[in-house]
């Protein structure tokens, strides 16, 4: 680990949060998409991204694969490499914020401290955290990635849903039953939120 260096003085940006909201013409936010392997949080984050850029807004999906091939591909699995992967992506899902961008992050993000962790991080109302609630059973099934099937097989420890738990948000923002609604109608419900809550209203 780097020595950590004590004459670093947080620089503050010249350029507003309003002022970025009259140019981009909405808010910055962080949708956060949390549930099992397989339960749709990608595939609803990248419809809903879709959505917004039609609508001409600033927005970016950060992937828990893409993320895990680079920025935390020092990490694996365990609790604490869990923690850590989730703390870093709090990080980095802050700066975007900070950039007016509406970013969505989509990781399994299993415990329940971590994600509330982002939480702090962020001012209160940009942190929207999105329960995509898919029974494991229909997560199983759909096993997108034969990732269950790996993981029942014995090739995958730490699998969450399986060896590890997954602890469902008891607050969570908004909540997806994509084993009910299909896709276009889970990312509506996440457009409508945000126009209720007036993040989509330029300056
Ligand atoms: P995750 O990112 O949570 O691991 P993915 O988005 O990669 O999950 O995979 C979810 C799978 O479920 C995809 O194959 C998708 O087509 C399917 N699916 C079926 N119905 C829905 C729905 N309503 N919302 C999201 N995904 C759905």
């Amino acid at each position: 680990m780097a020595e950590k260096s004590s004459n670093v003085v947080w620089h503050g940006s010249s350029v507003g949060r309003e002022e970025r909201r009259r140019v981009y013409g909405h808010g910055g936010a962080a949708l956060w998409f949390t549930g099992l392997s397989g339960s749709g949080k990608s595939t609803v984050a990248h419809r809903v991204e879709e959505m917004l850029v039609e609508r001409g807004c600033f927005t970016y999906v950060l992937d828990g694969d893409n993320v895990r091939h680079g920025l935390n591909s020092d990490l694996g699995f365990s609790p604490e490499a869990r923690e850590e992967n989730i703390r870093r992506i709090g990080e980095v899902t802050r700066l975007f914020v900070d950039a007016g961008a509406l970013t969505l992050a989509a990781f399994v993000s299993p415990f329940q401290k971590d994600r509330d962790r982002v939480r702090e991080k962020l001012a209160a109302g940009d942190f929207i955290e999105v329960f995509v609630d898919t029974p494991l059973e229909v997560c199983e099934k759909r096993d997108p990635k034969g990732l269950y099937k790996r993981a029942r097989a014995g090739e995958i420890p730490d699998f969450t849903g399986i060896h590890q738990p997954y602890e469902a948000p008891t607050k969570a923002e908004i909540v997806l039953k994509t084993a009910e609604l299909d896709v276009d109608a889970c990312a509506d419900a996440v457009i409508k939120y945000l126009e209720r809550r007036g993040v989509l209203q330029g300056g």
